[in-house]
């Protein structure tokens, strides 16, 4: 009888340990998808109205960021 428990308790620790493993490859895999997404759209603020746009979508001009050429245009003096 103490050897079915002792079965058991292996069985028991074999699913906790599939258990942990399994959730340690979803955070794995959450971060995996999570971080590309905050590389491929930094977000700059346009100097003018103010509106935040994507980085590869802004204008630069004399190193100040602007959401589109009308705002550039209108802010050249
Ligand atoms: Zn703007």
């Amino acid at each position: 009888m103490r050897i079915l428990l002792f079965l058991l308790l292996i069985f028991l620790l074999y699913q906790l340990w599939r258990f942990s493993e399994l959730r340690a490859k979803m955070i794995r895999k959450k971060t995996v998808k999570t971080q590309p997404k905050i590389e491929a759209h930094p977000m700059v603020q346009c100097q003018r109205c103010e509106t935040f746009v994507p980085k590869n979508e802004s204008i630069d001009y004399k190193g100040r960021a602007f959401c589109g050429e009308k705002c550039r245009d209108e802010s050249r003096p």
